[in-house]
């Protein structure tokens, strides 16, 4: 990366670590298909395997509960099924409840259909309002089929960590099951799918240094899974058809591994930073608004509105200034539109929210140099009553 940059957009993809590097470099160089039996074949299997283990270690989970997926939106249209089978007895869900502030990749519901989909609201602090959760359950006719509820573990534009554990909870108690995306709390929380209560955890390699185009659907048991989105050769016993993408699998489990070890050292460090930025930010321009800042977050984001400063212009000064960070979510064109995030909040969201995401190599002089950049543009910002 451009030294001369600052990169402070991890929340939208993290820099490959170096152990993912290597672990890809060398897993490319293995020429067999995992499904062969032999030694070619098995080598590769064996690189799949031992980081299925890595993966399953980052969440407490059992191997085998682990299904390598292409990206975290194809774990997600996996699971968010009305078909389930619970060992051989096909188990129908009737509803899909999904919380307002989810990913795209939750809120399109997935493989059903969008009269089948209700959204749980969250409250003004960002939480997801577990009393509607309970309402909205008890309204379910049963004659209909179960309840699927899908809650974000943290939140990809606040940062915002989400009570799914209370949620699992009430779901359990109505007899739901519940997904949880965990995307951005990996290697940021520590994390354990029994503990959590999700029947469903959803994880992606290239949000924790892996490669892009790595992810995982990982499940509380064996017993319990969805219908098959991608059917063919059987692969990831016939969860997930498709020869394995050894390479970037092997670089998932490394990058599991590494943000496995060292958590809490490696937060305080973050969190020192993160909340060094935002005092400048605040001493910068006392009117920016840091959402999130009175509930709990995970320690490296900081989602901001600045009063007279469009995300989309701040967006691209900052960019010009050599700052890389977000408008809301990075959305696949670029586009940057209200955030659904910030609307789910209740506030006004016409001039959307700006994101800046931290990570193990941020340093303490890119916080200041963001600070410096921060005021500049603060100051430069018109603030004729209408948002420039
Ligand atoms: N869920 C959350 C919370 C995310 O932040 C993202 C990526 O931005 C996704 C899901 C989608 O992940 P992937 O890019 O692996 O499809």
């Amino acid at each position: 990366m451009n030294r001369q940059r600052i990169y402070f957009d991890w929340n939208a993809t993290a820099p490959l670590c170096e152990p993912a590097r290597l672990a890809m470099v060398d897993a490319l160089a293995l020429p067999g298909n995992p499904s062969s039996v032999h030694a070619e074949g098995r080598a590769a299997r064996a690189v799949v395997e031992a980081a299925r283990r890595d993966v399953a270690t980052l969440v407490g989970a059992s191997p085998a509960s682990v299904i390598f997926t292409s990206s975290a939106t194809e774990a997600a249209n996996l699971v968010l099924t009305p078909h389930f089978r619970m060992g051989r007895a096909p188990l129908f869900v009737g509803r899909l409840y999904v919380s307002a502030i989810e990913h795209p990749a939750i809120r399109e519901g997935g493989r059903f259909p969008a009269d089948r989909v209700t959204e749980i609201p969250v409250l003004r602090s960002g939480v997801v309002d577990l009393e509607a959760l309970e309402r909205l359950l008890a309204e379910l006719d049963p004659q209909d089929g179960m309840a699927l509820v899908a809650i974000m573990l943290v939140n990809n534009e606040t940062g915002i960590v989400q009570p799914v554990e209370a949620a699992a909870k009430i779901v359990r108690a109505r007899g739901g099951l519940l997904v949880v995306d965990a995307v951005q709390a990996a290697g940021r929380l520590p994390l354990d799918i029994e503990r959590l209560g999700a029947d469903f955890l959803i994880l992606s390699a290239h949000k924790i240094a892996g490669p892009k185009g790595a992810a995982a659907l990982v499940s509380r048991g064996e017993t319990l899974m969805p219908a098959p989105l991608i059917r063919g050769g059987g692969q990831e016993k016939g969860h997930r058809a498709g020869t394995e993408n050894v390479a970037a699998i092997a670089g998932f489990g490394a990058a599991a591994a590494f943000m496995t070890a060292g958590l809490d050292t490696r937060n305080a460090a973050i969190g020192t930073l993160r909340n060094r930025l935002e005092k400048g930010m605040r001493e910068a321009a006392p009117d920016v608004v840091i959402y999130g800042h009175d509930v709990t977050r995970v320690v490296n984001t900081s989602f901001f509105t600045l009063p007279g400063l469009k995300a989309e212009t701040g967006q691209i000064a900052f960019d010009l200034e050599g700052l890389s960070l977000s408008a809301g979510a990075a959305c696949s064109s670029g586009k940057v539109g209200a955030s659904h995030v910030l609307t789910a909040m209740g506030e006004d969201a016409k001039t959307g929210g700006l994101r800046m995401s931290l990570g193990p190599s941020t340093t303490g002089e890119e916080v200041d140099l963001a600070i410096g950049i921060f005021a500049r543009i603060a100051a430069r910002r018109k603030l004729s009553g209408k948002a420039a």
